[in-house]
């Protein structure tokens, strides 16, 4: 038996508010100012993946099935923290905070322009 030892607990997911096909401006990091569209929540690891975002370049060999090889540009996740929601509202980041619509969703709500983000 293995005493004193205590299990490692997980980091506490982060909860990310951010969704499939929201807009982000990415506030770090060599793509910092620009904008784009997620593509993909990595939940678990607090990432996003972005259209066009934190770009690298793959070498790949010809190969029999792809026929070619060359230069693949492909998007790394990138770390939730390091990208701000933008509104599709005013098109503006803000914070935004969560709030309970008349039917009882889930909405953000932008801190700027006070818009609901989800319809
Ligand atoms: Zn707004």
């Amino acid at each position: 038996m293995a005493w004193g030892k205590i299990p490692k607990k997980k980091p506490e997911p982060q909860r990310i508010r951010l969704k499939k096909n929201d807009i982000v401006e990415v506030i770090a990091g060599k793509d910092k100012g620009k904008t784009g569209k997620i593509l993909k929540v990595l939940r678990d690891k607090n990432q996003v993946v972005v259209e066009k975002i934190n770009l690298i370049k793959r070498h790949t060999r010809p190969s029999p099935t792809t026929g070619q090889g060359g230069i693949v540009e492909k998007e790394a996740p990138l770390q939730v923290s390091k990208v701000m929601l933008v509104c599709p509202k005013c098109t503006k980041t803000s914070r935004f905070r969560l709030t309970v619509t008349a039917d009882g969703k889930k909405a953000r709500v932008c801190g700027k322009c006070k818009e609901l983000i989800d319809g």
